[in-house]
C-alpha cells in the first residue's frame, strides 16, 4: 500500500468512526451483553452444531462437512458439475480457501458480484477491510485501474465507477445458474440462514437455480433473534449504520403446497440449495487455547483503531487476515508464525474496541514469544518501525 492509499483508507475509516458517534444503536450494552454470552455458549459447541445441521437438512437443504481447504473445494467442484460460470457474494470464508482462484484454476469462470470485491478481483488488489474491501483506493485510482483493463474511459466519479461495475456483473448473473455465497449465521432453532447486504446482489446470487452456501462451524447460533443482534453489531461497526438495507434469512428452496395440498419444490428458484460446513483448523485453534479469537465476527473495527494498520495498511496483513487479529489468526490456522506479527505494538486499542473485547494482544504475545525478553525485543522494533513510518507519512 503507498501513501496515497493509506491516507484514503483513513479517510475512509474517519467517515465510518463519525458515523458510529452520530449513531449509536439504543439499548448497545445490552445487545453487546446478549452477542458475547451468544458466542462464549456457541463457539465450539458441537451439541449446538449437530442441532443446526439436522434442523437446516430437515428443511430440506443438504449439508456437508468440510475439514479442510480441499475437502471444501472438492465438494462445490461436485456440486458445481459440468456449469462453467458461477456468480458469487461476498464472504472472508471462500477468501479463506481460495475458492476463486481454485475454481478459475480448473477453467470456472467465478465473478464477484459485490461491487468491492469485483474492482479488487479486476484490479488484482488486495483488501483492506473485509466488508469495504477497497477502502483504500481512491476513485481517480480505481477509474485509472479499470479504464486501462476495460481499454474504455471510465470517470473518476464514484457513480459511474459503481455503474460501470454493476452493468458489467449484471451480464454474468444473468448467464450463471449457480450462486455461491457465505453465511453471517446459521441457526439451530429454525435451520436458517442468515445473509445481511446492502448493495442487493445477493437477492440475485440466491436466485439461481442452485445456491451454495460456504459457512464455518463458528457461525453457529442458537436463534435467528441472536443472528440478527449479531447482524445490526457487525452493521453499526463496520459501517456506522445501524441495520444493512437487507437481511436474507433462508430456510429452504422455493416450494408450494397449493394445488390440492401436494407439495412442489422449485417453483421459481433456488431449486436446491447445499451448505459446506468448514472447520479448517478451528477446533486446533479452539484446542491450543485461543477459542475466544473465534469470537470475532469480522466487523473490521478492530482495524479502524489500529495505529499500525492505520500507518502501514495492509501490509499489516496477509491477503485476507487483515490486521492483528487476522495475522494471529492466521498464523494459528498454519504451519508457521507470520512474521508480521513482530509489527504489534500490542497497545490494547484493538481490544478496548472490539464488540466481543477479544484480547488479540495477549494472543498475539502468546503466539510470538517464547520468553519475557523476546517480547520486550519485539516491543522495541514495533515502536521503531511504526514511528519511522508515521513520520514518513507525517512528511510525505
Ligand atoms: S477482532 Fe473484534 S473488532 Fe476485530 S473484526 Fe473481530 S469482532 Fe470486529
Amino acid at each position: 500500500m503507498n501513501f496515497d492509499e493509506i491516507r484514503a483508507l483513513r479517510k475512509a475509516f474517519a467517515s465510518v468512526k463519525n458515523r458510529q458517534k452520530k449513531n449509536i444503536p439504543q439499548d448497545f450494552a445490552e445487545k453487546i451483553k446478549r452477542l458475547k454470552a451468544v458466542r462464549e455458549s456457541s463457539v465450539g459447541n458441537e451439541a449446538l452444531i449437530t442441532r443446526t445441521i439436522k434442523k437446516i437438512e430437515e428443511n430440506g437443504i443438504q449439508v456437508f462437512r468440510a475439514t479442510s481447504k480441499d475437502d471444501a473445494i472438492k465438494i462445490v467442484l461436485q456440486e458445481i458439475g459440468s456449469e462453467r460460470l458461477v456468480v458469487k457474494s461476498k464472504s472472508n470464508i471462500t477468501k479463506e480457501i481460495y475458492l476463486t482462484t481454485e475454481l478459475q484454476s480448473r477453467g470456472i469462470e467465478v465473478i464477484e458480484t459485490d461491487i468491492g470485491d469485483r474492482i479488487l478481483q479486476v484490479l488484482q488488489c488486495k483488501p483492506s477491510h473485509p466488508t469495504g474491501p477497497v477502502s483504500h483506493l481512491s476513485a481517480k485510482t480505481i477509474a485509472k485501474g479499470l479504464s486501462k483493463i476495460y481499454g474504455q474511459s471510465i470517470r473518476e466519479d464514484p457513480e459511474d465507477i459503481v455503474r460501470f461495475i454493476r452493468d458489467e456483473i449484471r451480464g454474468y448473473i444473468e448467464k450463471a445458474h449457480v450462486g455461491i455465497t457465505g453465511a453471517n449465521a446459521i441457526t439451530a432453532e429454525e435451520g436458517s440462514i442468515v445473509l445481511a447486504h446492502n448493495e442487493g446482489n445477493i437477492f440475485e446470487v440466491i436466485r439461481k437455480e442452485k445456491q451454495i452456501v460456504i459457512t464455518a462451524i463458528d457461525k453457529v447460533y442458537p436463534t435467528i433473534e441472536d443472528a440478527i443482534n449479531m447482524v445490526k453489531i457487525i452493521c453499526f461497526h463496520a459501517t456506522g449504520s445501524l441495520i444493512p438495507s437487507f437481511v436474507e434469512i433462508i430456510s429452504g428452496t422455493s416450494k408450494t403446497a397449493d394445488v390440492e395440498k401436494r407439495f412442489f419444490k422449485g417453483v421459481h428458484s433456488p431449486k436446491e440449495i447445499v451448505l459446506i460446513l468448514l472447520d479448517n483448523k478451528r477446533s486446533e485453534i479452539i484446542e491450543k487455547g485461543f477459542r475466544e479469537l473465534l469470537y470475532c465476527i469480522d466487523c473490521g473495527n478492530c482495524l479502524l483503531h489500529c495505529p499500525m494498520y492505520n500507518t502501514v495498511g495492509n501490509y499489516f496483513a496477509e491477503d485476507k487476515y487483515l490486521g492483528g487479529k487476522g495475522l494471529a489468526y492466521q498464523s494459528l490456522s498454519q504451519e508457521e508464525t507470520n512474521k508480521k506479527l513482530e509489527f504489534c505494538l500490542t497497545c490494547g486499542r484493538c481490544r478496548k474496541n472490539c464488540p466481543l473485547s477479544i484480547d488479540v494482544p495477549a494472543a498475539i504475545r502468546n503466539i510470538r514469544s517464547e520468553s519475557f525478553p523476546q517480547e520486550i525485543y519485539y516491543f522495541i522494533k514495533s515502536h521503531l518501525f511504526w514511528l519511522y513510518y508515521a513520520l514518513r507519512l507525517k512528511l510525505q
